[in-house]
């Protein structure tokens, strides 16, 4: 026999067979400190994940992702297509702060904070534990012929979770359309809204299929966040990882022997009971190292507490701990990298929140119409613009003018003269803009200009004017 470790779990993953065919995993129910810990999260994060597209903070819906109508809300901050600088800034800085958490502290976003783990391990897997039983009960009930309680079982597991699945999709189309709209839809009735129904019921299948079925999958071979662990991590990161120092000893890991005393045998505390690749829902060994699949749930390290309890073991086996801590017993300390990290999010975060401070409820532009040049009226110089402006609040303006600021002249309207921008919503026409030939200095010339509501100034904008070229 070969004395070399076996390491075949590198050519392989657990959800998939021999054969190449789907090897579903049966994790044993979790339990201990941090799945207590992880329970309490995930109350509250199901809340706030439920809720927050429900919330209303200054009459803007409190988180909303409208990609077809470009329309978005960060907690109660409505960006407007024209303020996609800003979200992309938002978007970069949640980027670099994921990376510096995951630099530093591993996958924790993944075992703690992603909504794919929390509705699969805290959602779908406890419904499954409470109609299937544990992990030896459903491996029972896989193998078992389709008997009256075998049906009974799977039909009330696969329509709760049909119907779990079809309010997921309710709220993750609050977050796409707005809850205002889904309310009014769901108010008119589903033969009203027929396309919404199906696009309901699209989601509704594609969330049942993820949890039903394609499970953990998601985050071994689908989320990008998943694979970039590689280049993240380093000796430094801290991760759910085994004590192989403690666990192997000098003579390896070995079955437990109450009578022995493993200090003076040399085996490792490691008593190769496996009851943390039992309790693993990636089903992965994390005795082998940390590797992709690991999703940092921490289900491996209450178990292994648990077991070190029960042999009289010292706890921490399986711990929160980095490669450096594990081998060189050096404690986490900063690294320049994460340093560098911390510096680009400062700086980007001072960006973000000038921007928000200089940005305008109001946006307003007057550009001039293309292929006009200047036309003169007795003393007077006249250009023709176009004019946008877009009302970001959720009031209406009811009686927006305009006022030439700089230099002396006059802003005229063509057409409606009452002018109403209704709430979140873009208003455009077009206006003259005349100036005395004396005031016009150049023959392009930037002219200011006040935009009112009621006669308060909401708005300063600028453009050019063009005079006669003889000012050259
Ligand atoms: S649970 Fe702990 S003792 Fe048991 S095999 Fe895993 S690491 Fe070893
Ligand atoms: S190895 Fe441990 S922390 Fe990682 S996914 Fe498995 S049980 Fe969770």
């Amino acid at each position: 026999m070969s004395n070399l470790p076996d390491e075949s779990f590198r050519d392989s993953i657990a959800t998939i067979n021999e054969e190449g065919k789907r090897n579903f995993i049966f994790p044993k129910k979790p339990s201990g400190k941090y799945y207590d810990k992880r329970k309490l999260l995930s109350y509250f994060l199901l809340a706030f994940l439920l809720s927050a597209p429900f919330i209303k903070i200054n009459g803007n819906q409190f988180l909303l992702f409208n990609v077809l109508e470009r329309k978005f809300s960060i907690f109660g901050f409505p960006f407007w297509p024209q303020d996609f600088y800003i979200f992309v800034l938002s978007m970069i800085i949640g980027v670099v702060g994921l990376t510096l958490f995951t630099v530093a502290f591993g996958r924790i976003f993944c075992g703690w904070f992603c909504p794919q783990t929390i509705f699969m391990e805290m959602v779908f897997r406890r419904i499954e534990y409470w109609i299937d039983g544990d992990r030896g009960a459903q491996m029972r009930l896989a193998k078992q012929e389709w008997n009256a309680e075998k049906i009974r079982k799977r039909l009330i597991k696969w329509v709760i979770f049909f119907v779990i699945s079809f309010l997921i999709a309710n709220v993750f189309l609050a977050y796409l359309i707005g809850s205002d709209k889904l309310l009014e839809y769901i108010e008119e009735g589903p033969s009203e809204n027929i396309s919404t129904l199906i696009a309901l019921l699209i989601f509704t299948g594609v969330f049942y299929f993820i949890f039903a079925w394609f499970r953990e999958q998601v985050c071994i071979i689908a989320c990008p966040y998943g694979r970039m662990q590689g280049v993240l991590l380093d000796n430094k990161s801290i991760n759910v990882a085994y004590d192989h120092v403690r666990g192997e000893g000098e003579k390896g890991r070995a079955k437990w022997d109450k009578r022995e005393d493993r200090s003076i045998s040399g085996k490792g505390d490691c008593i190769d009971c496996k009851q943390c690749i039992v309790v693993c829902p990636t089903g992965i060994d994390i005795r082998n190292g940390t590797q992709l699949e690991c999703i940092n749930c921490t289900a491996c390290i209450d178990e292994c507490d648990t077991i070190m309890d029960k042999v009289g073991l010292p706890k921490g086996l399986i711990r929160y701990a980095s490669e450096d801590e594990i081998v060189k017993k050096e404690k986490f300390k900063l690294t320049t990298r994460m340093k560098g990290y911390i510096a680009v999010l400062t700086i980007l975060i001072g960006v973000l929140i000038g921007l928000l401070f200089l940005r305008n409820d109001v946006e307003a532009n007057v550009f001039r119409l293309p292929g006009q040049l200047y036309e003169q009226k007795g003393t007077v110089i006249s250009n023709v613009f176009t004019y946008k402006i877009v009302n970001k609040t959720v009031k209406d303006f009811e009686n927006v003018s305009f006022k030439l600021e700089k230099p002396l002249g006059e802003i005229k309207l063509v057409g409606n003269k009452h002018i109403v921008v209704k709430k979140e919503a873009l208003y455009q026409g077009t206006l003259f803009i005349e100036i005395p030939i004396n005031e016009v200095k150049e023959d392009k010339m930037k002219v200011k200009i006040g935009v009112y509501n009621d006669g308060k100034l909401i708005e300063t904008t600028t453009t050019t004017f063009l005079g006669p070229r003889s000012f050259n």
